[in-house]
């Protein structure tokens, strides 16, 4: 799924917890941590997207497999466990960004890698950029966010 599709469904799902926008950051994690460096080492160079077209480097795949995998995932969620001793509740919309992924990209253009290393088996979705899609996903998402500040003012003024 695109990119800002992902912020917002994260808030959407996050919105009651108290650190949305950390769940923000987490839902967006596995393509920040690909796409987004990757946006930043192009703006340093002074390149553009199609400049690069010919030659995305490999590092930036690599990384899309690591970010993209539930077995970094778990092994993360089992470091911040050790090390915390409970499981933060926003650390879970980047397994959920893993989830979407899966049944919105095709096998042909960046299918999820969600079982890397072990298992180059990969799903056979559609992608995320068909059109009956992107329309379909944000209007869910325009109607729900709209709900959302609705039922949110309601609340407040009935609190005052
Ligand atoms: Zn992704």
């Amino acid at each position: 799924m695109d990119y800002f599709a992902h912020i917002a469904w994260s808030y959407i799902l996050f919105n009651k917890t108290k650190k949305p926008f950390y769940a923000i950051l987490f839902g967006v994690l596995p393509d920040s941590l690909s796409w987004l460096f990757f946006t930043i080492y192009l703006l340093f160079k002074g390149e553009s997207f199609q400049q690069a077209a010919g030659g995305i480097p490999d590092w930036v795949f690599t990384l899309y497999n690591i970010s993209h995998s539930m077995f970094t995932f778990l092994l993360v969620l089992g470091i911040v466990y050790l090390i915390w001793r409970k499981i933060p509740i926003y650390i879970w919309a980047w397994p959920i960004h893993i989830l979407i992924d899966i049944p919105t990209h095709t096998r042909e253009f960046l299918p999820t890698p969600f079982l890397w290393p072990v298992s180059e088996w990969v799903f056979p979705g559609i992608s995320w950029g068909t059109p009956w899609f992107m329309f379909t996903n944000w209007t869910i998402i325009t109607f729900v966010l709209i709900s959302l500040y609705i039922l949110k003012k309601r609340k407040k003024n009935t609190i005052i």
